[in-house]
């Protein structure tokens, strides 16, 4: 099994513990954090994305003693100078360590909660646990609720930040979250395009994680079930409510397949997207994979039925007007991904692709 690039044993990985699913399941969350309580003076923080204010999400959030929401937003992807800035700020206002830390929103807000449960237990800066099991203290309790569903954050032991240096996630069995709470009536307000989105983020995964040579059963059986989801909630019939509470699943199967696997060329090619013009994961996923049809023929066949049933128009030219410096440093991000490409293309994944190839695919964007 690879790791980061790495040859290990088989992955031992940590599962969420415990897992609600159901419409309006949020409103247990008084009776499941209550006995996660330590102290008065030891607060529950909520990581709440800024779309919720004013709205009855946040009303319903059961504060006490000293708890205290903290409004994000989720209009650019998590840095660690922003996790930092949490933690100095909680730590600055608290005597004692939080009870826990709640993360309500998508897969910015889980995975900021994740980083700042971290970081609270583990001394200095975030960016020092960027990289693969760097983090030695376990992390603070932490409980994941999702607003939108695709990006498989809810499930993963991973939370993917942006550092003065490099875009990486921290990947630690200390970030998987002791609780999550599946409520897909939280999803309903999710407006269209970003809905496609960050759905189709799933579907990408299940492409990558099902065609690449990393593939094993374990991988399979989830990522075959999140695809069959993304073909009924995208291509399909489903009223409303069948369609949250599938892609809801769907989330959470393609996120459970890529833990045992890896992502592959679209995820490696958005990473360069994002970190050279800020392109957000789904979006950026979406740019790159409609051109990728050279690797995932089928998939992209898929995802272009899919695009044209929703009505979504991509944009286009966005990389036109780029220099030659621009393309340098998109191409240098994306075949530092070695692992994923390793995983889409085999071993000699150097001979299949090469920096002209990556330069064509992003000019066609
Ligand atoms: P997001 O959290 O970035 O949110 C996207 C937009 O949707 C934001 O404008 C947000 O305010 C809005 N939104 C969310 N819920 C809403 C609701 N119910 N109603 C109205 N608006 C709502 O979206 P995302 O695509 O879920 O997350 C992307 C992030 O997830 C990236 O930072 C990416 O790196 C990360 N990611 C992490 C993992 C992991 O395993 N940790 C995996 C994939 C992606
Ligand atoms: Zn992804």
């Amino acid at each position: 099994m690879v790791i980061g690039g790495k040859t290990v044993g088989y992955r031992n990985f940590p599962m969420v513990p415990r897992v609600v699913f159901g419409k309006d399941s949020f409103n247990q969350l008084s009776e499941i954090l209550s006995p996660k309580r330590k102290h008065p003076d030891a607060p529950f923080i909520f990581l709440v994305d800024d779309v919720f204010k004013e709205s009855e999400i946040v009303a319903k959030i059961p504060l006490i003693y000293n708890d205290q929401i903290v409004f994000v937003s989720a209009n650019e992807e998590p840095k660690t100078v922003q996790v930092d800035a949490l933690v100095q700020k909680i730590q600055k206002e608290y005597s004692r360590l939080p009870s826990g830390i709640v993360g309500i929103g998508g897969g910015t807000l889980l995975d900021l909660a994740k980083a700042v449960s971290i970081g609270l237990t583990n001394k200095g800066s975030s960016q020092n646990y960027q990289g693969w099991d760097l983090a030695k203290k376990p992390s603070i309790y932490h409980v994941g609720i999702p607003t939108i569903s695709g990006t498989g954050a809810e499930v993963s032991r991973t939370t993917v930040l942006t550092g003065p240096t490099k875009k990486l996630g921290i990947n630690s069995d200390h970030a998987t979250f002791n609780q999550v709470i599946l409520d897909p009536n939280l999803t309903r307000g999710v407006p269209k395009e970003q809905w496609f989105y960050t759905g189709m983020d799933c579907f990408i995964h299940c492409i990558e994680s099902l065609n690449g040579t990393y593939l094993n059963a374990f991988s399979q059986s989830y990522g075959e079930k999140a695809l069959e989801l993304c073909k009924d909630v995208f291509l399909g019939k489903l009223i409303p409510e069948e369609s949250r509470d599938k892609l809801m699943m769907a989330s959470w199967h393609g996120g459970m397949s890529i833990a045992y696997s890896q992502v592959g060329a679209a995820h490696a090619m958005s990473y360069g997207l994002g970190y050279l013009l800020g392109v957000k994961h789904g979006i950026g996923n979406c740019l790159v994979f409609q051109h990728l049809d050279e690797f995932y023929p089928e998939g992209v066949k898929l995802f272009n039925q899919m695009k044209e049933k929703q009505g979504i128009v991509m944009p286009q030219g966005i990389c036109s007007g780029l220099s030659d410096k621009d393309f340098d440093i998109m191409i240098e991000v994306a075949m530092a991904m070695q692992p994923l490409w390793e995983n889409a293309l085999g071993k000699d994944w150097r001979n299949c692709i090469d920096r002209g190839k990556l330069r064509s695919i992003y000019e066609r964007m």
